[in-house]
């Protein structure tokens, strides 16, 4: 229960219109996108208008040892907004404008309300594309993605997130404003805190403005879709075509049970009765994307698929592309609870990871549906489950610890997109031993000291 006079304070800078406090308004941000949480209500949720007013935000929190959590649309996968301490909840949502599109410089300047979409839409009438596209485009803010060093359909040939931001303003733990980085396109000048605060979720401090890097947009695209009638052949598939030196944009991976469930959903045309589909977009200049597409065709044939199809319009491709972003929300449908983990391996170990998530399947008598980002290594072994069931949810934990463990093994990190939040904390030291995680704490105590930001995230006060 917050203090009258944190209310009362928080209401002077931001306006009665800013601040909400009925329960059935606070219920909504107890959650986010992740399944099988502990949900918990904020005492408060704030809309800040500017970077000025989050700094305020901050030092009356800090005046009364109150957590905040910053939050951008709520779709993180790992936890990362949970309230789970109480306190404020800073929706980012109402700091929602794109500043300025700097076609000299290919830099767009954006606060973090802003939809990802909404860029790529500014940007594309410039010529120029945002690359970074997580499933949720539609709706994920940038200070969310940012936040999160979000991932997506195109880290093949394009990277992350993090290869995109070039400047960032931050309102620190203490209320104080800096300013890291720029529109330069070299920068070396002191420790890389513009790095540092790409994927702190929140935990390190709030970010209210971001300087992006846009890059042209590709002239021209080609999809091309593989069908296997057995999983491993697929898995060879994905390193047989970087290896003739093809980096799609797009190499991604659908195994049975994903195809089936979203075939029924959207209707795509996918086989049924396939072990596995590889759907691979190349593009750029015309001239290019015709060499490249025959060649992933060839190599697709060479590598055992049973049947490879290009598709021939923008219309087939649409389609190709809507199945493949349908994959978790169609998954959804099946059973009440849907657990979407994204160890991430080597790509040469696709293959392997595979073969290890089948046996995890087989062993814990779980469904275990897979897709991904196969050319960059980045699979979401999506667990279909019911957290009302006690005994199943057991054998999910053994199932998910074992996945990591798998990952890690293969010589892959245990989040390639999704990050860590509450959900992946207690693994840190699997991929980092003791020495690396106090490394975590001693950055974290050295920006929020008290653990104010987005407190239980990552590391936790011991
Ligand atoms: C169906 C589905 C598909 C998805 N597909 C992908 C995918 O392909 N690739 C991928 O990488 N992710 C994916 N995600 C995860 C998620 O959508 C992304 O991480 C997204 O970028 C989060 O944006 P958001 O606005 O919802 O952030 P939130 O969930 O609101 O916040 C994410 C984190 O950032 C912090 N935060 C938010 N705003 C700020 C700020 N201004 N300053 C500091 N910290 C802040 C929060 O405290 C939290 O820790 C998917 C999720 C779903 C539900």
């Amino acid at each position: 229960m917050l203090a009258r006079e944190v209310l009362e304070e928080l209401v002077q800078v931001l306006g009665r219109e800013n601040v909400l406090t009925e329960q059935e308004d606070l219920l909504t941000y107890s959650y986010d996108a992740t399944a099988a949480m502990k949900h918990q209500k904020p005492d408060v949720v704030v809309s800040p208008l500017s970077t000025e007013q989050v700094a305020e935000v901050v030092k009356i929190a800090q005046r009364y040892q109150v957590p905040i959590y910053p939050r951008g649309s709520g779709t993180n996968l790992s936890g990362g907004t949970i309230p789970v301490q109480g306190g404020i909840v800073l929706s980012m949502l109402n700091l929602n404008k794109i500043l300025e599109m700097d076609q000299d410089n290919l830099t767009a300047t954006v606060q973090p309300g802003v939809i990802i979409q909404e860029l790529n839409d500014e940007a594309a009438k410039h010529g120029l594309i945002y690359p970074p596209d997580p499933g949720t485009v539609t709706t994920a803010t940038m200070g969310g993605s940012v936040s999160e060093c979000s991932g997506g359909l195109r880290g093949l040939k394009y990277g992350v997130t993090k290869h995109y931001i070039m400047g960032l303003t931050i309102v620190l733990a203490n209320g104080k404003i800096i300013r890291w980085g720029g529109k330069t396109v070299k920068n070396v000048t002191g420790y890389d805190l513009v790095a540092l605060f790409t994927g702190a979720e929140g935990t390190l401090g709030i970010i209210t403005e971001m300087i992006v890097k846009l890059i042209p947009a590709p002239e021209t695209r080609k999809s091309v879709l593989g069908v296997f009638d057995n999983l491993d052949k697929a898995g060879n598939a994905i390193a047989a075509i970087i290896r003739n030196k093809v980096i799609p944009a797009t190499l991604e991976i659908m195994d049975k049970v994903t195809i089936q469930t979203v075939e029924h959903f959207v209707h795509a045309g996918l086989p049924l009765n396939a072990e596995a589909v590889l759907l691979c977009e190349v593009d750029g200049y015309k001239e290019v994307v015709e060499r490249e597409s025959v060649l992933v065709e060839r190599i697709l044939q060479e590598e055992g698929a049973v049947e490879v199809k290009v598709a021939k319009n923008d219309q087939e491709r649409d389609l190709l592309w809507l199945a493949r972003r349908s994959a978790l929300p169609a998954l959804a449908q099946k059973r009440p609870t849907t657990v979407l983990e994204d160890a991430t391996v080597p790509r040469s170990k696709i293959p392997d990871m595979l073969k290890i998530i089948r046996k995890i399947a087989d062993k814990h008598n779980l469904q275990i549906a897979t897709f991904g980002h196969a050319g960059d290594g980045n699979l979401h072994p999506t667990i279909l489950t019911d957290e009302r069931d006690q005994d199943e949810m057991q054998r999910v934990h053994l199932a998910v610890d074992e996945i990591f463990q798998g990952a890690i093994a293969l010589g892959g990190t245990l989040s390639g997109e999704h990050g860590i939040g509450i959900a992946k904390m207690g693994f840190l030291g699997l991929e980092f031993g003791e020495a690396g995680v106090e490394v975590l704490k001693h950055i974290k105590e050295a920006l929020d000291p008290n653990y104010m930001l987005n407190p239980g995230k990552i590391v936790r006060r011991d």
